[in-house]
């Protein structure tokens, strides 16, 4: 049996267009660079903006599908499969340690979407570590999501690396492709104050609702309630919060990426 001394890294990781799949760029190029830091976990459960249901599950199948779960991309990004497995030993261990937030296990519904395997094509471009997703609860307010994170810290001793996936800044109405990698004003803003709240106070996240740019960089909560997971985690082990990759893109997103347990 491995023995798991060694705690895991969480991270949010700011997944941006499903074509930094295929693309190798500034973000893409970081993510590569990271994963061969990385320890190699027993499982990495990722919460992705993309499954934004009205329930909490995880994926408890033996091998998830690889899920294109968008429109009018190019065939390559709907021929592209990311193979990992399942551990369904893993979602049992999720379920049980969500107590008593209800966790349903999914056998067959969903699978790796790719707010997961457009940033694992990266870190783990192998696909030979286990994946598990969790379901973001859409009924459920904030305080729900930063609590649920910090419940799951205990993974962290287990073997398994928690990720979280989204987008700090989220506005596909206000994407302006002439903006290569920049950020409007208000997006610049959002980002760098969750960013120094993320660092200094991440049990207080829930503070950014109230940032006058809340509103045009959270258009919709999906993107934003990944980072709340790790917030929850970093509120919980009292370890220092990293900025990682900090930037935005297309003008209306932010690609920055927060990381704790980081060697180095
Ligand atoms: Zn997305």
């Amino acid at each position: 049996m491995t023995d798991y001394a060694q705690r895991m890294p969480a991270l949010f990781i700011g997944h941006g267009s499903p074509m930094n799949t295929l693309e190798r760029n500034r973000w893409t190029d970081g993510w590569r660079a990271l994963g061969e830091t990385l320890p190699r976990p027993r499982a990495l459960l990722v919460v992705s903006a993309h499954w934004h249901i009205g329930a909490t599950a995880v994926t408890a199948m033996a091998n998830p599908r690889t899920i294109h779960d968008f429109r009018g991309f190019p065939p390559e990004l709907f021929a592209f499969q990311y193979d990992a497995p399942g551990a369904p030993d893993v979602a049992r261990e999720v379920a049980e340690i969500a107590r008593p937030v209800p966790v349903t296990l999914d056998e067959g519904q969903w699978g790796l979407d790719h707010g997961t395997w457009s940033v694992l094509a990266h870190l783990f471009p192998e696909a030979d570590v286990p994946v598990v997703q969790l379901s973001i609860d859409a009924t459920k307010p904030g305080s729900h999501h930063l609590d649920l994170g910090a419940r799951l810290a205990p993974l962290r001793e287990q073997g398994v690396m928690i990720l979280g996936s989204g987008n700090v800044v989220h506005n596909l109405a206000l994407i302006d492709w002439r903006a290569g990698d920049s950020g409007a004003a208000w997006a610049d803003r959002f980002d760098t104050d969750v960013s120094a709240l993320m660092r200094e106070r991440p049990g207080d996240i829930l503070e950014a609702a109230a940032h006058p740019d809340f509103a045009a960089a959270v258009p919709t909560p999906d993107h934003f309630l990944p980072l709340l997971t790790i917030a929850g985690l970093a509120a919980e082990s009292g370890e220092q919060v990293r900025t990682l990759f900090e930037g935005r893109t297309m003008g209306s997103l932010s690609m920055t990426s927060h990381a704790l347990g980081l060697n180095g």
